[in-house]
């Protein structure tokens, strides 16, 4: 019999990867590689002050228009309390941030500034003052500065809003899209650290090598739920490394955390994986075109949740709304009491808080491990409560913060260091299992079907997940067949 001759014709042509949310692979690097290099350290005996001109005539054009940015940041961690203050001067106009940087803590800072380039531009230069008050050392890595130049902001008007809108903070320096890097003068190698690659800008940036959940480049990928076990996600491949092969194995165990480890393969394993995008291409590129979708459904299911969360809390230890309970006990105002006992202050980055209306209240233990809203709130900026979500205190601040926080809140610094869920509430709640299955998970709003779910799974998952980090671990559902049978 002949064999059929094969063109090839029928061979599937491949597309270039794109899916609904617009969100395309940018090129080689898949968000799963890792780079080991070095710190860059400076050693300060007193206040230091970098300055850098800048060429006012290389200044971009972006979103279509005649605004020009120009940026400054890196990420640094240092061994002492100090300041650092970055500065941007066009003409004889000045702008600055200064960020209170906490001893061993690594931070993602900077500062950028719109301009406008149809006005005549005589001189720009930006500066990096690390203040400090006794000798230290420094360490810094991806520092830069210049006119942010990125494609898609020069084309895209839709961009400037995203740029514009966003609490910036969180996606600095990232949003620069810096790709040159600068060392400052009298610079030494310091430490090793771990830089990623971004699968949409194909930068390699840092990722916490010291504390996962406070994060740098990258958002960690399972929190509630890790380990992560993505494979993508939480294991990465060395491509580049400043250190021998007989090195690495030791500074994996030695130099960084214990959510990292090395697999036999030599790739390095996260315990809470990280997103495969950077901060700022998730936030630009991918979340915006799917924040529309996001809004509807996700964020009622969250909603309601969290409500339901707190209405089961205090069902059960049978306290009344916060704010209502407060104005009956003291017939004052809960929020501007809780922002009055934190000074008018973010307890997280000290920035001023103008009102106890833009105030955000975090929980201090997390309303998802059924910790309800009460007087030991904490009071946060709009970033700083996005930050620290559902996170424990002993995940989002240092040992100090953690001492000052318990004389704040009232809270045992014992507690605070914990991450348990709320044993009280999930005594009580074990005592009323049919109850809370039949009743309280019955309610019309959490059985109805939305999207094809109810909230009433999301949230009977959300306690089982809770009680798991209890000291009475027990299934929901199992419990309630037991009683029933
Ligand atoms: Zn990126
Ligand atoms: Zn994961
Ligand atoms: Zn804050």
């Amino acid at each position: 019999m002949v064999k059929k001759k094969s063109y090839g014709f029928k061979t599937p042509v491949r597309r270039i990867t794109k899916n609904v949310t617009g969100h395309k692979v940018g090129g080689e690097l898949t968000g799963g590689e890792c780079e080991l290099i070095n710190t860059q350290l400076l050693e300060l005996n007193e206040t230091q002050i970098h300055k850098f001109e800048l060429i006012p005539e290389s200044a971009v054009g972006l979103f279509n228009s005649n605004v020009g940015i120009v940026a400054i940041g890196g990420y640094f961690i240092c061994e002492a309390d100090i300041r650092i203050k970055l500065s941007i001067t066009v003409n004889k106009e000045l702008s600055e941030i200064t960020y209170d940087i906490e001893k061993n803590r690594f931070y993602s800072i900077g500062h950028d500034f719109e301009i406008d380039l149809e006005e005549k531009i005589e001189n720009i230069s930006v500066a990096i003052e690390f203040i400090v008050t006794n000798k230290t050392k420094i360490e810094y890595s991806h520092f830069s500065y210049g006119f942010v130049d990125k494609l898609e902001y020069r084309e895209n008007e839709e961009a400037y809003k995203h740029y514009a809108n966003s609490k910036k903070t969180i996606c600095f320096p990232e949003q620069f899209y810096f790709t040159k890097q600068y060392i400052i003068e009298n610079s030494i190698v310091g430490n090793p650290i771990m830089s990623k690659s971004c699968n949409r800008c194909q930068r390699y940036l840092p990722i916490n090598p010291f504390n996962q959940r406070i994060q740098l480049a990258f958002s960690n990928h399972c929190t509630t739920k890790a380990p992560c076990t993505h494979k993508n996600f939480s294991n990465y491949r060395i491509t580049k490394s400043e250190f021998e092969n007989s090195e690495i194995e030791n500074i994996v165990t030695n130099n960084f955390e214990n959510g990292y480890s090395l697999d036999p393969n030599g790739n390095i394993i996260s315990y809470y994986g990280h997103q495969l995008e950077c901060k700022a291409c998730k936030k630009f590129f991918v979340n915006a075109a799917l924040n529309h979708l996001r809004t509807s459904s996700q964020h009622r299911e969250d909603s309601l949740r969290r409500r339901a969360f707190e209405l089961l809390s205090r069902k059960l230890l049978g306290i009344k709304w916060i704010y209502h309970e407060f104005r009956i006990k003291t017939g004052k105002e809960f929020d501007k009491e809780i922002w009055l006992k934190f000074n008018k202050k973010c307890f997280n980055c000290n920035n001023d808080i103008k009102s106890a209306k833009v105030m955000h209240l975090d929980h201090t233990m997390p309303l998802s491990h059924l910790y309800p809203l009460d007087e030991t709130a904490t009071c946060l900026c709009a970033t700083c409560n996005n930050a620290k979500s559902d996170i424990f205190p002993v995940d989002f601040y240092t040992e100090e913060k953690l001492i000052s926080l318990s004389k704040y809140t009232g809270l045992p610094l014992e507690l605070l260091k914990s991450r348990k869920a709320n044993q009280k509430v999930i005594d009580l709640l074990k005592n009323k299992i049919i109850w809370f299955v039949e009743d309280f998970l019955n309610h019309p709003d959490y059985v109805r079907v939305r999207d094809g779910k109810k909230a009433a799974d999301s949230i009977l998952n959300s306690v089982n997940k809770a009680i798991s980090k209890s000291d009475t671990k027990f299934d929901v559902l199992e419990e309630y067949t037991k009683l029933k049978s």
